[in-house]
């Protein structure tokens, strides 16, 4: 077996795109800085989510129960369905 390149990490595969690539240091979790750009954004996004989620959007445990309470939902139908971003 002979290779073009001195593999000096192990190939592993990108978290945005799923290619192998040989990283060009241990840390590198990325093919490309567009994948890494585009998983820092999701991953920023997400955070920004869940942020949002812990402050409940800032509304109180008993305004989001009467909402629930208006769909027809429990509290946790409703706050699982918000977590899914389908309300
Ligand atoms: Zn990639």
């Amino acid at each position: 077996m002979h290779y073009k390149y001195k593999i000096e990490f192990d190939p592993r595969k990108c978290k945005c795109c799923n290619n192998e690539f040989v990283p060009q240091h241990h840390a590198q979790h990325h093919c490309s800085t567009e994948c890494r750009a585009t998983y820092n954004r999701d991953r920023s996004r997400e955070r920004d989510r869940q942020e949002r989620m812990k402050r409940k959007g800032n509304k109180s445990l008993s305004q989001l129960q009467r909402e629930a309470r208006m769909l027809g939902m429990s509290y946790g139908m409703y706050v699982a369905q918000m977590q899914k971003g389908a309300v």
